[in-house]
């Protein structure tokens, strides 16, 4: 039998929410792929030090994990391994702990280290036996240092990756305080100026600013192309003459002007603030975040994103020959990659030397496409009225909005961002309120009527609220009446229908779609934006509203966890919503560590849950008390028609004896969430964006092509790692589950095995 792998894992450099949830990934995969796992504490002043500082984990150890912020085993900014003496210690140090591979989770500093340590190897263990410091046959078992990369960092500044651990979280951060800035600042009719962190990388105020509909942003990578100074004095008088009550400026640490010359909030606020003649004269604050960006527990993706990687790097190492180039592991759109970690970090030199050179075409071209698609969404939604993307007017045309089923977090931000574009292109976008039951029943020129066209000022402080401003409705065009409605798609003479909702949106399109031949007038071009937080629309790995939702059930089973800690021996039985999809309750049982997780996809058997009993039996029997709180099963509410999670922790307490407790606990509607997340927000613009320029394409009076292109009615969605829009007839007829309403092919479904093999969760019999 081959000799047992150790493997370490690490932090360093700055740290970032999810840091915890990605060593707890490491340790455990380690463990179960029947590993030794270790960790070195405080980053690379630990490989140096030795000794203490290397330390075998046990699966107990990393308990709770998730739900910490920061590093649990401490990062520090390490001089000594720069030099070549310092890494030559340290290789002595993984030697004489025997270690075999090392797991770095940090940013482009420590990646970059990473790689020079590990091209050095061989020179290193050649001058470590040549100066005597170890023997031949000690360096023998290590002629190959196997390096895996985790980008842990709040700034997102890696080329190569999508998302780098904890960038969500600074970002929620950011969004929080932004939010609570914006109600003074409207209170009092002030202008705020935001700092934010990002010294060559402008995501974080790019994405604040996109999530908050902030008036002006500054980024390092693409200043403005004019005098940035009258350029905001523009935008930011422009929306002050549409009636806006508060100005906020968001400003990258590291932001420059086309000169190279750093812009300071200060220089900001001195031009807002600015009482001489013409000047802008408004009473003027700065706010500099700071280090609570970096704070608190890490939000749902990043647990997620961390979970997931630390996974996939355990099997990198494992897959690893001598000639595998150095991989780090990298997130596009939804998918977990691995690419060459030399080539990124070559890039994100590339790029921070393209800013310093003035280069900013290149140093754009050098982030990820979705930087430089939010960067257009961000100028496409807040300079509106500018007037130089207007379109003729024989092309302009006529949008009607419409939302449909349940609210879901990010639904006011994508009309919010429609509407802006559509303004900006001079089209007429109109609401249609409350759903198609709305709609039909709305009759003539009713001054308080449910259609009429949107103001852009109305809808600009839309970006972070909750719930659906024009009022949703679950109602189907079938059952309001298809002809009333064609009649009116007729009356309003709308050239094209955007919604955005759930599966009741999709069954809509499906039906209006079926319907055309006895209604011509639907014959215009349709797309939906997936929203729901059930995540269970065919075409989209992801709907808007699903991460704010597995945020509010993060911060609540953390919460009822903790509520454990004084008696410990507690299992909680949590209640999901999710319809016939267990993608909340699964993912939300990966963010917060679930012993067991029922879903309907499964179903839930009585050999289930005597196996789920037995193991919480032994867990309790083996824990000496060194666990700080209660455990937690997630059962989605149609899991099973009989045993639901009220049934469920009363077998639980039966079987227990006393020797531990059970609860069950529904949050219900606290789960479609309050303010949306950062993310939900960030992708609704995006999204939305894309889905107008979409039903542009077809133009006015598109009638008669339209009803033989299978384009003209379609979901968009990220599918993998890029985004798509799928026609209707192609997901009806081969992707849905109709009567389960879900996708046929659930796209998460592997997840679950990391939910039980993270979870310690035995093997179980699986009902028929
Ligand atoms: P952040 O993005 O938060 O700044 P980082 O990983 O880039 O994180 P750094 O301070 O740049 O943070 O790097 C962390 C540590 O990695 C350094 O203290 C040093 O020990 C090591 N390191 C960084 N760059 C190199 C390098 N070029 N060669 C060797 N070691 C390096």
């Amino acid at each position: 039998m081959a000799p047992k792998k150790k493997i370490a894992v690490m932090t360093s450099g700055g740290d970032s929410p999810g840091m915890n949830p990605a060593v707890r990934a490491v340790v455990r995969m380690t463990i179960h792929m029947g590993c030794d796992a270790y960790c070195v504490y405080e980053g690379y002043e630990g490989l140096v030090q030795g000794g203490d500082f290397i330390r075998k984990m046990e699966w107990d150890d990393v308990r709770g994990w998730l739900s910490e912020g920061g590093t649990l085993i401490g990062t520090a900014r390490c001089m000594a391994f720069y030099e070549r003496p310092g890494r030559l210690t340290a290789a002595k140090n993984m030697i004489l702990s025997d270690i075999d591979a090392l797991i770095i989770c940090g940013g482009d500093g420590s990646l970059t280290g990473a790689d020079k340590f590990r091209s050095e190897w061989p020179s290193l263990l050649e001058e470590l036996v040549g100066n005597g410091e170890l023997t031949a046959a000690q360096v023998k078992p290590h002629q190959h240092l196997n390096i895996v990369g985790l980008v842990g960092s709040i700034d997102n500044d890696l080329t190569g990756t999508d998302a780098t651990i904890g960038c969500y979280s600074a970002l929620a951060r950011i969004c929080e305080m932004v939010d609570y800035i914006e109600a003074t600042a409207s209170s009092h009719s002030r202008a705020f100026v935001i700092e934010v962190m990002g010294r060559h990388c402008g995501w974080l105020a790019l994405m604040a600013g996109v999530a908050t509909g902030a008036d002006f942003v500054f980024i390092p990578e693409r200043p403005r192309e004019h005098d940035w100074k009258e350029d905001m004095a523009d935008v930011v008088r422009r929306h002050r003459k549409l009636g806006k009550r508060k100005t906020i400026v968001i400003v990258a640490e590291g932001a420059r002007d086309k000169n190279g010359t750093k812009i300071t909030a200060e220089e900001i606020k001195k031009l807002l603030a600015d009482k001489s003649e013409g000047g802008l004269a408004l009473d003027t604050r700065i706010t500099t975040l700071g280090h609570v960006q970096r704070g608190g527990t890490a939000v749902a993706y990043d647990r997620m994103l961390a979970t997931l990687q630390g996974v996939e790097a355990v099997k990198a190492v494992l897959d690893a020959t001598p000639e595998t180039e150095t991989p780090f592991i990298a997130i596009n759109e939804n998918k977990i990659v691995r690419k060459p970690l030399m080539q990124a970090v070559a890039e994100t030199k590339k790029l921070a030397e393209a800013v310093d050179s003035k280069d900013f075409e290149k140093a754009m071209s050098l982030r990820d496409s979705e930087f430089e698609d939010q960067w257009n969404s961000y100028i496409l939604t807040t300079n509106v009225m500018m007037g130089d993307k207007i379109l003729p007017e024989q092309d302009r045309m006529k949008i009607g909005f419409i939302n449909v089923g349940a609210p879901a977090g990010g639904m006011n931000a994508a009309v919010r961002a429609a509407v802006a574009y559509c303004v900006s292109r001079g089209h007429e976008p109109i609401a249609i309120h409350n759903g198609f039951a709305g709609f039909s029943r709305h009759h003539g020129d009713d001054p308080l009527g449910s259609v009429r066209t949107f103001d852009w000022l109305e809808v600009d402080g839309w970006a972070s609220k909750g719930g659906s401003e024009i009022g949703t409705n679950r109602e189907l065009p079938g059952e309001s009446g298809m002809e009333s409605i064609a009649n009116l798609i007729e009356e309003y003479r709308l050239d094209a229908l955007f919604l955005v909702g759930g599966f009741e949106a999709f069954h809509s399109i499906s039906q209006m779609r079926k319907a055309r031949d006895q209604y011509p007038s639907l014959c215009i071009p349709m797309t939906l934006l997936p929203a729901t937080i059930s995540n269970n629309v065919p075409g989209t790995e992801y709907s808007l509203g699903s991460d704010t939702c597995l945020n509010e059930l993060v911060n609540y089973c953390d919460k009822i966890k903790q509520s454990a800690s004084a008696t410990r021996r507690r299992v909680f039985v949590i209640e999901t919503q999710g319809g016939r999809s267990g993608y909340i309750a699964t993912l939300s049982g990966l963010d917060v560590g679930a012993s067991a997780v029922y879903i309907p996809e499964e179903g839930i058997s009585l050999e289930m849950l005597n196996a789920d009993v037995n193991h919480l039996k032994n867990v309790f029997k083996n824990d000496k008390g060194q666990s700080r709180a209660g455990r937690l099963i997630l059962v989605n509410e149609k899991a099973s028609k009989v045993y639901n999670a009220k049934l469920i922790a009363d077998i639980i307490r039966e079987e227990a004896h006393d020797r531990f407790e059970s609860r069950e606990s529904i949050p219900g509607h606290v789960q479609q969430g309050g303010v949306p997340s950062p993310m939900d927000r960030c992708r609704a613009v995006r999204l939305a964006i894309k889905c107008i320029q979409h039903l542009e394409t077809f133009g006015t009076n598109a009638h008669n092509h339209v009803k033989k292109d299978p384009n003209s009615t379609t979901v968009i969605g990220i599918q993998g790692s890029e985004v798509v829009f799928t026609p209707m007839k192609e997901l009806e007829e081969t992707g849905t589950d109709w009567p389960n309403r879900r996708p046929k092919v659930a796209h998460w479904m592997a997840l679950s095995e990391v939910v039980n093999i993270l979870g310690g969760r035995p093997d179980y019999p699986k009902p028929e």
